[in-house]
């Protein structure tokens, strides 16, 4: 490669800067590539608590928990000692073929005793992964091994929510519901269907309430399952609360009626639990908090404080026996990664499970959620850019709208929320614009009130700039 064509390709950045060495090597998650070349990165250097500091010095309130993880915030020393602790005794082993190690044992033990019940008592085993896209792609296989181990082939189709997130490998981004994640992927695959979101503020009818458009989505459930045949319907996938596809609270009265549809049609229920699991709703489980009680449960994230990467798929004794007899009669469950149940991210994920215990962690967010959930609504809903403000616990949404009357949208190719974020950036808050310009706030659990104020000041400095800006390009 020549000087020149490095160059070329180095900007905005010229020479050997870290920003023009991103800019030039990494191809960025989730991110506009030509736009990236042209704006560089933001480069993180360290954190600590809510806090996290960039490579000029300047420090941002961490508003999203980074990925909706960091529940712990940044520094926390005992995690750091037990990944060390770890690494010294036995940093890799496995657990193929009969092999196995304290940490994972312990965890999977923990896990089992706090996991959310099915109807018909707790779950019943652990396996484990990487990412939240793992855990979910993991029960898709488990979903069809153990319909293929009863003899029903043909019950293979799953079931997610336009707006559902759940992961990015080729199994989960189809269930995921949102257009950026199938466009040009070739997505998604056969055996994959999408029902309604259950965003009330948007897709409710005029003078609909919200527990008639629990029944109408409910009911639009049943006949999905009705024209495909209940036969080929395998399990639905459903997050508590959406997160990435824009912080959505479902409707009173909804997970009920959806379950009442499932159980009628023998379809499995898979609670993602990545986001809301270990208390981010303000209980343990988002579960608890909506009575949702799954046949298959998925952690990752706050299971480790997002310290080290490692996600679990929890299934119910039902499902976790028919796979062993399966098992049994193929001569091996014939799924698994080099790094599933990794003895340090095990270990780093039993001492967050301590600490959550030991301080009380739910007890905290209970604590604190009113100063953000109130402050966002108190502050923000009668801005005249919002249309909505949601969120339960420590989990919330600001829908800025072009028509506050109206809830008309603004278009999409105006990146309302983006500039919004990018505005907070500016007075030092990480937060992020999701799809259909809600701008998110997802903060490490730890957050204290005080912190929670700044937070929302802060934020309120980048609402009136988003303001000030849309107004100028109207003028
Ligand atoms: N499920 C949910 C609810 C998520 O929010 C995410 C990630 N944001 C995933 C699954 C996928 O997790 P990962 O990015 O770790 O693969």
């Amino acid at each position: 490669m020549s000087d020149d064509h490095t160059r070329e390709r180095a900007a905005p950045t010229p020479g050997n800067s870290p920003a023009a060495k991103d800019v030039r090597y990494l191809l960025h998650p989730y991110t506009n590539a030509v736009k990236h070349a042209e704006r560089g990165p933001l480069i993180m250097e360290r954190g600590k608590g809510v806090w996290v500091t960039d490579d000029a010095g300047k420090r941002y309130i961490e508003g999203m928990a980074g990925l909706w993880c960091t529940s712990l915030g940044f520094g926390e020393e005992r995690l750091i000692e037990a990944a060390v602790r770890q690494m010294r005794d036995l940093p890799y082993y496995h657990l193929f073929a009969h092999k196995s190690h304290n940490p994972a044992i312990e965890l999977a033990e923990r896990l089992i005793e706090m996991a959310p019940h099915s109807a018909d008592g707790p779950m019943d085993k652990v396996f484990y992964g990487n990412s939240g896209s793992e855990a979910n792609d993991t029960a898709i296989k488990l979903i069809w091994y153990y319909n293929n181990a009863r003899g029903r082939p043909e019950k293979r189709k799953i079931l997610s929510r336009i707006q559902g997130y759940h992961g990015v490998t080729v199994a989960t981004a189809s269930l995921t519901g949102l257009p950026a994640n199938h466009k040009d992927f070739n997505l998604p695959i056969a055996d994959i269907l999408h029902t309604g979101s259950p965003h009330h503020y948007f897709q409710a009818e005029e003078g609909e309430s919200e527990e008639d458009f629990a029944t109408r989505r409910a009911e639009e459930l049943d006949q999905m399952i009705e024209a495909e045949g209940p036969e080929t319907v395998a399990a639905m996938f459903a997050e508590p609360v959406m997160g990435a596809g824009g912080v959505i609270v479902p409707p009173a009265t909804y997970f009920e009626k959806i379950q009442k549809v499932l159980k009628k049609h023998d379809v499995l229920l898979l609670a993602d639990e990545v986001i809301c699991g270990f208390g981010r709703t303000g209980n343990m489980f988002g579960c608890e908090t909506f009575g949702i009680k799954p046949d298959m449960v998925s952690v990752a994230k706050a299971l480790s404080s997002a310290y080290l990467p490692i996600s679990a798929t929890m299934i119910s004794k039902e499902i976790a026996d028919t796979v062993a007899a399966n098992s049994g009669k193929i001569g091996t469950f014939g799924h698994g990664y080099t790094y599933s149940g990794h003895p340090v991210a095990a270990a780093v994920a039993v001492e967050t499970l301590k600490i959550y215990e030991e301080r009380d962690m739910i007890g905290h967010v209970r604590t604190v959620a009113p100063a953000m959930q109130n402050g966002l609504r108190e502050r923000f809903a009668g801005h005249p850019l919002v249309g909505e403000v949601r969120g339960v616990g420590l989990i919330g949404a600001v829908q800025l709208v072009a028509d506050k009357e109206t809830r008309e949208p603004f278009e999409a190719a105006q990146g309302v929320a983006l500039k919004c974020a990018d505005f907070a950036h500016e007075h030092g808050l990480v937060v992020r614009p999701l799809p259909g310009d809600a701008v998110a706030f997802s903060p490490p659990l730890v957050i204290s009130e005080e912190e929670i104020d700044e937070m929302l000041d802060r934020f309120a400095r980048a609402l009136d700039d988003t303001a000030a800006w849309l107004a100028k390009a109207a003028a």
